[in-house]
């Protein structure tokens, strides 16, 4: 069985070629500057001998260029992992937003089309992307099924009292203004591996999970299902992020329109793109911030102490929600890479039953990694994501159902 994962972009398309029943990896890449000058595809291969890397500049107006080229380097005599393009047997597609359609991970009909064109209004940046990217995979790899997997599919498990937002009820019914949540796929490939970890079955875990990238997103799992999260209608809200402010008053978006006489336009942009770690202090890598904290940087200090509050809060109120927690897991380019930040979370959880073992903290995860002292009611866990396996094994498992 080959399984080809695509994460179509608005200029870009990255995807991961997986192998038979153990998911190997054979090839990987990403297709970049898409309708741009400079467009290009850096390929990898990986076999016994380790990785291969080619680049491939060439223009790239549109997607199907782009995954045409892409088939062209799969089957490329002295590159190729396959023989021709109906050799890929399933796509697994990325998709952002499947709204309250879609709970799990589906086959691609016109229906589905549909649904995910639909919901692009909730998703402008990436419904439309993901789905030129299936549109196209269609025509270049005609055998294969096509498969959806989405990202706020894992958090449709929410109560209505975590999802709904106190607002009139007509925009919940006619609009469908609610939490949805995402980076759900994360979530959920890390719950399996907790579970895993913990030699219990997913359905019999309470968790807490930290995808803390450059966007970062807490989810809250109770026997298996996602019951809360930090992100909500969009990705804005929550923690604090790379460049997003996470949770604010709502009001100071009146406040910046009537007194700054800001646009809506540009009020988007402060809170997406300028606010966060880079609106505090000045950079949207924690790599940057913490090397200038160390320096005696104040506001890179104040970032740091902002971005792990909020992690703290968020646990305590999850603590709450759950009750018994299993374990609290860390993951993404953050959670995986710093221990800085990770014992600044834990501080002061003492009480809570999370006490982090800092010799331990300062390991590099491979697999999974226990961080917890021995005497930590909570496991807590640092766990490398992998949303592109997770995508290709809920792609064969629905293949083989
Ligand atoms: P994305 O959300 O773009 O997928 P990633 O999960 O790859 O993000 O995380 C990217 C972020 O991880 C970077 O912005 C950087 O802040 C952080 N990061 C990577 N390595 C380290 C490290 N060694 N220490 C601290 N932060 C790191």
């Amino acid at each position: 069985m080959n399984i080809l994962v695509i994460n179509s972009g608005s200029s870009s398309i990255k995807y991961k070629l997986f192998e038979g029943d153990a998911f190997q990896l054979v090839a990987a890449g990403l297709v970049e500057r898409i309708g741009l000058e400079g467009s290009r595809v850096l390929h990898t291969l990986f076999d016994e001998g380790g990785k291969r890397q080619i680049v491939r500049t060439a223009p790239i107006p549109d997607h199907q260029t782009g995954l045409s080229l892409v088939a062209a380097l799969l089957t490329e005599p002295g590159l190729a992992v396959i023989d021709h393009p109906d050799e890929i047997d399933a796509v697994g597609h990325r998709v952002v937003h499947g709204g309250e359609y879609f709970s799990e991970t589906v086959v691609i009909d016109e229906e589905v089309i549909r649904a995910i064109r639909e919901l692009s209004p909730y998703a402008p940046l990436h419904n439309p992307a993901n789905l030129e990217g299936i549109l196209v995979a269609r025509q270049i790899f005609t055998s294969a099924v096509q498969v959806a997997v989405f990202d706020t599919a894992f958090h449709q498990t929410l109560p209505p009292q975590a999802y709904r937002y106190a607002l009139p009820n007509d925009l919940y019914v006619n609009h469908g203004i609610r939490v949805y949540g995402f980076h759900g796929t994360s979530h959920l490939y890390v719950s399996k591996q907790a579970a895993a970890w913990l030699q219990k079955p997913l359905s019999e875990v309470n968790l807490i999970t930290a995808h803390l990238g450059n966007g970062a997103s807490m989810a809250a799992i109770k026997q298996g299902r996602s019951v809360d999260t930090t992100m909500g209608f969009t990705p804005l809200p929550g923690l604090m992020m790379g460049t997003r402010s996470g949770d604010i008053d709502p009001a100071i978006i009146f406040f910046l329109a009537r007194n700054l006489h800001m646009s809506l336009e540009a009020i988007d942009q402060l809170l997406n793109k300028q606010s966060g770690l880079l609106g505090i202090a000045g950079n949207s890598d924690v790599r940057d911030v913490i090397h200038n904290m160390k320096t005696g940087d104040a506001q890179a200090r104040l970032a740091l102490d902002m971005y792990t509050y909020r992690i703290r809060k968020y646990i305590g109120a999850y603590m709450a929600i759950l009750g018994d927690v299993d374990a609290l897991v860390f993951t993404a380019g953050v959670g995986e890479n710093s221990p800085y930040i990770r014992a600044q979370s834990c501080t002061g959880l003492e009480p809570l039953g999370i006490i982090l073992d800092e010799t331990k903290n300062q390991a590099r995860a491979q697999d999974v990694l226990p961080i917890h002292a021995d005497k930590s009611k909570v496991s807590i866990l640092v766990i490398p994501t992998n949303e592109e396996l997770e995508i290709a094994q809920q792609t064969m498992s629905i293949l083989t159902s």
